[in-house]
């Protein structure tokens, strides 16, 4: 079921903020529509936050997280505060949860400042709506007036998360939307070769072909050996797009005036600000013996990639450079706070994070005047495809 099938790095994620019993975990266990965080009479009980998946119907797969109270004064509280924080950092839509009784305006307004910092759209949701209103609900008429006790309230509430992710799908990174105008011709190259899995396509080829068709762009797939014909026969070709080890091949034959890029390159940039990463690739070529380079690690993987990032892009790096930077790792959701200190970040491809994730990372490098790109990108540099590739992004 497609529920099951959905990774919750694919899923939007949505997170329930809000002060220590405003009936976060009640509305969290309402949502779901089952018993899954401990419902408590005492404060702060919700030590660590919970993340289940559900499925918000009709807007699709999504992962909700109830977070600990804010503004909690123990000693814990401040522990809290900074796990908060983190899941702040992924997500894409908050809901913050208020009980008009005992509402909190500065610490809501402080957390307010944070989602604009963050560009994370939220709505406000006054909770045990059964037990009255009161004059500071007033000042908030777009706020949402929920019960658990109601569950006509929580349709409602479900109905506008379902509108407002929506319309955060829409403006999300897709692999080609915002490449290429609607009515635009693209030439996937597949080769099928003896490496290509027999009866079926790979995920970023079926990728592409769904976006391509998902924005109205007409996908014409060919194998390599069908290319030269193809690009006779067709009147206006607008950007061909190639698996990477033929790319070599594919550049040969493609005309120069035609824009050409890899699935790899594209799939990268849907986990990140596709731009930023080009130009930190580039930043490879400046880097000399002790350059810091960190290699940015979302989980503990121990897949098939493990190489990659220890040995793979090293290597290649040593190679084109003559220089020896210096490697450091982090793996997992935590930044060193010495970021300032490195001259480059390459982070991982983000599998297992959203895109979100990504991009607070992206900031942070910024932020701090640090470039950074990814393995796929850094990868496509390394091997001298990106600098046809990058005309298309307008680089
Ligand atoms: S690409 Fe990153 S997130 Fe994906 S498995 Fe590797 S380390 Fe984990």
């Amino acid at each position: 079921m497609e529920m099951e099938q959905t990774p919750l790095s694919s899923r939007t994620h949505v997170s329930i903020f809000g002060a220590v019993n405003a009936g976060k975990s009640a509305l969290f266990n309402k949502l779901l529509g089952q018993d899954m965080a401990i419902v408590s009479e005492f404060r702060g009980t919700t030590t660590d936050p919970v993340t289940k998946a559900m499925e918000l119907i009709p807007y699709g797969p999504i992962a909700v997280t109830d977070t600990a109270g804010l503004g909690d004064t123990t000693a814990i509280g401040g522990e809290r505060m900074k796990k908060t924080e983190k899941i702040l950092n992924r997500t894409d839509f908050a809901i913050y949860a208020a009980d008009p009784s005992d509402f909190d305006e500065t610490a809501y307004n402080s957390m307010k400042a944070q989602f604009e910092k963050r560009r994370i759209g939220h709505i406000l949701v006054f909770t045990k709506s059964d037990l009255g209103s009161n004059g500071v609900c007033e000042r908030y008429p777009d706020a949402l007036h929920v019960s658990v006790r109601d569950d006509a309230s929580i349709e409602r509430l479900r109905s506008l998360l379902c509108a407002q992710l929506s319309k955060y799908a829409e403006q999300s990174n897709s692999m080609i939307g915002g490449l290429l105008p609607a009515g635009a011709t693209a030439v996937l190259v597949i080769p099928i070769d003896s490496e290509a899995p027999k009866g079926r396509l790979i995920l970023p080829q079926v990728q592409l072909i769904r976006d391509c068709l998902d924005h109205g762009i007409k996908a014409v797939c060919v194998r390599d050996t069908e290319l030269e014909e193809t690009l006779k026969e067709l009147p206006r070709v607008d950007l061909v797009v190639t698996d990477s080890q033929a790319f070599k091949f594919v550049s040969e034959t493609v005309p120069s005036n035609t824009a050409l890029t890899s699935f790899s390159i594209l799939l990268a940039g849907t986990k990140g600000d596709l731009r930023e990463f080009i130009r930190g690739a580039e930043a490879i070529r400046s880097l000399k013996d002790g350059s810091r380079i960190l290699m940015a690690e979302a989980c503990t993987h121990n897949v098939s990639h493990e190489d990659i990032g220890r040995i793979k892009i090293p290597a290649l790096i040593r190679k084109h450079t003559g220089a020896q930077p210096i490697f450091d790792y982090c793996v997992g959701y935590d930044f060193p706070e010495n970021i300032s200190d490195y001259d480059l970040v390459i982070h991982c491809g983000g599998c297992m994070i959203n895109s979100r994730a990504v991009m607070n990372r992206t900031a942070v490098c910024r932020e701090n005047g640090v470039p950074i790109t990814n393995y796929g990108i850094a990868i496509a540099y390394l091997s001298g495809i990106l600098e046809r590739s990058k005309a298309i992004f307008g680089i």
